[in-house]
């Protein structure tokens, strides 16, 4: 058989139209410029690189002999053992599926323990501005369905005030709180948007019987802010180029993205984790402030009365309510 394709001499660059003949067993012939070139085949130096790439000839002297991939190549290569690493892979199904299997575990454990982490580290960096773009734009979309409060102006600052007291007691946060009353008929209920804004609704207020029961609602979500619950779950769900558009601050479209998605997150509320991560924190600062944790438990009893309520998205995993009334008390 002859092959067709480029030589190069030693150590040059200069193309020669070549071809290889390969119809002797054991040696092969490089024919260039009417010269002759024998050498055995144990000599030469082949590589095989994947796919549909050139073939790679060095002979002992320094000659290389360049050729496209054809059948007949494949098929002297294999008869004389000198197929690539791929190829040999190719005809190993045990190989294929083993490789197969790595790449799924590669994969999987990304998902579960790369990207949670990287998703962390994002968040972490993403600048406050951002952040707050981000919560302003959330909140500007649930306003076109929810209304003013209709709680005095009054009671509304002193509920601002005592919750500013209270946070001086407690350890730095990422963000400033900022608390916003609106009217919803959502029921009692509560939000943490990106950027530090809290979102109380009326009914939460009318709910709480005391200053203390309210205050561990508002310390739940100050513990979403405290974790950057939402900006985590964000960069989480977002392909690897938001969080990379966000930490260069390249965000005008990004964010009108991200909102549409954290109003979704925020309808649907945290993860269960995400939910017990609040409830420690909420537990913790209660115990700080006031020595007690009761009125979190008596709050989220009162939760459970009303059955007419939807149920408020820190108690939307039925099976652990019981759970976390009983973590309030311990
Ligand atoms: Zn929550």
């Amino acid at each position: 058989m002859r092959i067709k394709g480029s030589a190069f001499p030693p150590n040059s660059s200069v193309r020669h139209s070549a071809e290889l003949d390969t119809s002797q067993a054991g040696f092969v012939s490089l024919i260039v410029d009417d010269e002759t070139i024998r050498c055995d085949v144990n000599w030469i130096e082949i590589s095989v690189p994947v796919g549909k790439l050139p073939i790679r000839f060095k002979l002992p002297d320094g000659w290389m002999f360049v050729a496209e991939r054809s059948p007949q190549i494949s098929q002297w290569l294999k008869a004389n053992k000198k197929s690539g690493w791929v190829d040999k892979i190719e005809g190993n199904v045990f190989a294929w599926v083993f490789s197969a299997l790595i790449c799924l575990c590669v994969v999987i454990g990304s998902y579960h323990y790369l990207l949670p982490w990287v998703s962390q580290k994002v968040a972490e960096s993403v600048p406050d501005y951002v952040a707050i773009a981000l919560g302003n734009k959330v909140l500007d979309s649930f306003d076109e369905h929810w209304e003013k409060s209709q709680l005095p102006v009054n009671q509304q600052q002193q509920i601002r005030l005592r919750l500013q007291e209270h946070l001086t007691q407690l350890s730095p946060l990422p963000y400033s709180i900022e608390v916003e009353f609106r009217s919803s008929d959502m029921g009692a209920n509560a939000f943490a948007l990106p950027g530090g804004k809290i979102v109380v609704l009326d009914d939460l207020v009318k709910l709480a019987q005391s200053d203390q029961q309210l205050d561990s609602i508002l310390l739940h979500e100050v513990g979403h802010v405290h974790h950057q619950h939402m900006l985590k779950k964000l960069v989480h769900s977002s392909l690897l180029s938001v969080g990379v558009s966000l930490l260069v601050g390249e965000s005008s479209g990004v964010i009108d993205n991200l909102a549409g998605l954290g109003v979704f997150f925020l309808s649907n509320g945290h993860s269960r984790e995400a939910e017990l991560q609040a409830d420690e924190y909420a537990k913790q600062s209660m115990l700080t402030i006031y020595g007690s944790s009761e009125s979190m438990a008596e709050m989220f009893e009162l939760f459970r009365a009303q059955e007419w309520v939807e149920v408020p998205e820190w108690l939307n995993s039925h099976p652990d309510f019981e759970q976390r009334i009983e973590a309030a008390r311990e």
